[in-house]
Order: structure tokens, then sequence, then C-alpha cells
């Protein structure tokens, strides 16, 4: 069987065409793409794609830990299925936004915990700049 439509089963969510193309494509991409976006891929390859289904996917997927939704300060959600803790680099010229494994941003959340006492549960972690692709360009 194909990884993704296990992973879906697995999450506990019937599989149908709509949401194995909807994950399919949050996991080949590196993009953190809005739902706007992901539909616009989608809409002429996948027969019965609409945005509302889109949406509703993308819900229930979070619901399920299949992806996790990130607000990078550009005024609409962005979607990655990477749902391991990890942090974001986000260019501030070209909007890109970029996966970051950095051990020291992975363990924050048990340094906080001690300092705070909270019990956590998750954190969103962005880093602002401007990309090496972008720095060249105003050379
Ligand atoms: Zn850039
Ligand atoms: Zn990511």
């Amino acid at each position: 069987m194909n990884a993704n439509v296990s992973k879906i089963k697995q999450a506990g969510l019937k599989v149908t065409p709509q949401r194995l193309a909807i994950y399919d494509y949050l996991v080949n991409t590196d993009c953190h793409p809005s739902a706007d976006t992901i539909y616009k891929n989608l809409e002429e390859t996948t027969p019965g794609m609409s945005l509302a289904t889109v949406y509703k996917t993308l819900e229930a997927f979070k619901k399920n830990n299949l992806v996790i939704e990130l607000n990078a300060g550009d005024g609409f959600a962005r979607y990655d299925a990477i749902t391991e803790n990890h942090s974001h680099i986000v260019c501030t010229n070209c909007g890109r936004v970029y996966d970051l494994f950095l051990p020291e941003t992975m363990n924050i959340r048990e340094q906080i915990s001690n300092l705070t006492n909270f019990k956590l549960n998750d954190e969103r972690l962005i880093f602002y700049g401007v990309c090496p692709s972008c720095q060249a360009d105003e050379e």
C-alpha cells in the first residue's frame, strides 16, 4: 500500500482521492503552501476538488496530526506535512518559508517548561530575514 494512504488511515481518516492528493502534495513540497496554493495546484488534476474540500481536509488533517498549520506573518495560514518539532525561517523579501532543524531550537520547549512550569504542548518558532538568493539579487 502507498505510504501516504497508510498514514491517512493510521490517523483515523477515510482515504478519499481528494484527501490523498492534498496529502501527497504536502509531503512532496517544502514550500509551506496556503490552502489557496494547494487548491490551484490540484484543481485540474483532481476531480471533485474544491476550495471548500481543501479547507475541510486541512482541518481534519490538523486535528489528526497529519499536518501543522503555520502563520508566517503574511496574513494566511500555511501547511506543513512535517509534524516533528522544527522551526522555520522566512524571507521577508520573496516570502519563501524554509524548514529549520536546529537541535538548540528543538530542545527549547524543555528549557522553557523548566523555567515557567508550564506544561507545553507546542510552539512556533519563526525567524525572519533575507534569503541568500534575494541577497544576491540586491547586489
Ligand atoms: Zn528571498
Ligand atoms: Zn516546516
